[in-house]
């Protein structure tokens, strides 16, 4: 017997779906467009179309500095970022209808960056529900997503379907 999927857990998976699509080697991202229990729109992280992506001409990175905070202790670390794409979440305002994001939710494989919840604040979107945390921006855009009144959730026990993991983490 088959226990049925709750509507969170049916939606994230559909994230997963999409964001193995992605060809960037890095990171593999998606996210899908809810309204009123309806998918309209799917879309992952990749380079603009017709345009050679990460598979095919390598990952763009840029070097940047992060504060981290390991074991309770902040320090400086230089991290590398794939500036080749365009996010899952922007990729999902392109294609989506600005009619078809009021009251609607947002389901992402990871919390998105603070570019990225910045457009999602302007979109019209209601609420956002991750899998995967980034602390980097976590704060940030908890703070913009109060003031904007956008419920953002994450799904701690949630397990993504088996498959679609990439094997390269960032
Ligand atoms: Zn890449
Ligand atoms: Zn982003």
């Amino acid at each position: 017997m088959t226990t049925r999927k709750d509507w969170d857990t049916y939606f994230l998976d559909m994230a997963y779906m999409a964001s193995t699509r992605s060809r960037c080697n890095r990171r593999h991202v998606g996210a899908v467009l809810v309204q009123g229990k309806k998918l309209l729109g799917a879309a992952y992280n990749g380079a603009p179309m017709g345009v050679p992506d990460c598979s095919e001409a390598g990952c763009m990175l840029v070097e940047e500095y992060e504060l981290d905070e390991r074991e309770g202790a902040l320090q400086v670390v230089k991290k590398q970022r794939c500036i080749r794409t365009i996010h899952a979440e922007q990729n999902l305002l392109l294609f989506t209808d600005p009619k078809d994001r009021e009251h609607s939710i947002v389901y992402v494989t990871d919390q998105p960056c603070w570019t990225c919840a910045n457009m999602l604040a302007n979109s019209g979107i209601s609420e956002i529900v991750y899998h995967r945390p980034y602390p980097k921006d976590s704060e940030k855009v908890a703070t913009l997503m109060e003031l904007k009144g956008i419920i953002i959730r994450h799904l701690d026990s949630y397990e993504p379907p088996a498959g679609t993991l990439s094997a390269a983490q960032h």
